[in-house]
């Protein structure tokens, strides 16, 4: 049996790899910006990244890239034989069919992709927040939103594969535009994406007056400059933390009416601002879900690992599949 394997999750900005021990245990890090220009459609470019990430990783800890299995959530609908079908948050390696690519690069025959957020559920449900918990769902807060949902146990995986693609659930109807061809996705309000575009929105009506004089104009304040100012307790930065809170618990509401999850796991990019964000999407839950106060608590939760559950994930599957 392997000790290690690497796990890497190949987010819209930036592909992380880990070395992951069959414990959780996190041995090496290394990470690279994900390739959007000067791909060939065929995820040529995402897969030279990849894998010089990969082999300077594992030089760097003296392993054989070779025999070591590795494991790589991507975002996107991942088909049951690995190939990522559609990815609207990585147009460049949409279609292509990663897995079989990294083997030839790495002349290794234990690749496996998955689903970056469902990679994601697997780590916190094996080592995380979602330990000993049948029923939950991971929601990953990034660039999208991406999801993981474990019921009884298991992770549901739906006919295709395509299970747990909750940032594309419709909250607005005819509402803003999203890179998957629809509109109104939840992810394009609750988002590190919905944050950014909240932002420009309250900026240019006025809601941010601080920051848009700090900043010099409306088009300058970022998401960024939101968060750390929320943190120092500005006004209208909690409000609108407190606005994506309610989109939060919105979607988070729909979840929980169809599914009777109890519990739900928060990770991704977006979980740094987790502490301004998670107790409005508490408070405002209570009012947007059917029949709160008959059903058990719903709990709602940090993810243990944060930007690195996805990689962890990717790490657990390459132990699980590589058998
Ligand atoms: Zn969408």
């Amino acid at each position: 049996m392997t000790d290690v394997a690497i796990g890497v999750d190949v987010g819209g900005t930036k592909a992380l790899a880990l070395i992951v021990a069959r414990d959780g245990r996190v041995l090496g890090e290394l990470q690279a910006p994900t390739p959007h220009a000067h791909d060939d459609g065929a995820g040529t470019a995402t897969a030279k990244v990849l894998t010089e990430l990969i082999n300077e990783l594992c030089a760097r800890h003296a392993l054989d890239s070779h025999e070591v299995p590795v494991g790589v959530g991507l975002p996107g609908l991942m088909r049951r034989d690995g190939r990522l079908a559609f990815a609207p948050n990585l147009r460049t390696a949409s279609g292509a069919d990663l897995g079989t690519l990294l083997g030839e690069s790495l002349s290794s025959s234990i690749v496996f992709c998955e689903n970056d957020a469902n990679c994601a559920a697997l780590a916190e449900h094996e080592w995380g927040a979602g330990r000993g918990i049948d029923d939950f769902v991971m929601v990953t807060l990034g660039t999208g939103i991406g999801g993981g949902v474990v019921a009884d146990g298991k992770l549901v995986r739906g006919r295709s594969g395509f299970a747990g693609e909750i940032g594309h659930m419709v909250v607005v109807a005819r509402g803003v535009a999203c890179p998957c061809g629809g509109h109104g996705c939840w992810e394009r309000y609750a988002s590190g994406g919905g944050l950014h575009r909240l932002t420009r929105e309250a900026a240019i009506e006025g809601r941010l007056p601080t920051l848009v004089a700090q900043s010099g104009s409306a088009a300058s304040v970022r998401a960024e400059d939101v968060t750390a100012a929320a943190a120092h307790g500005l006004d209208e930065a909690v409000m609108l933390l407190k606005e994506v809170g309610w989109w939060l618990a919105l979607g988070l509401a729909n979840l929980a009416a169809i599914l009777d999850c109890g519990h739900f796991v928060i990770g991704g990019g977006l979980s740094s601002a987790s502490d301004l964000v998670l107790p409005s999407a508490r408070e405002y839950l209570a009012d947007l879900v059917e029949g709160y106060s008959a059903r058990p608590a719903i709990t709602i939760t940090s993810s243990m690992f944060g930007p690195r559950s996805g990689a962890m994930g990717a790490g657990l599957v390459a132990f699980e599949r590589n058998t």
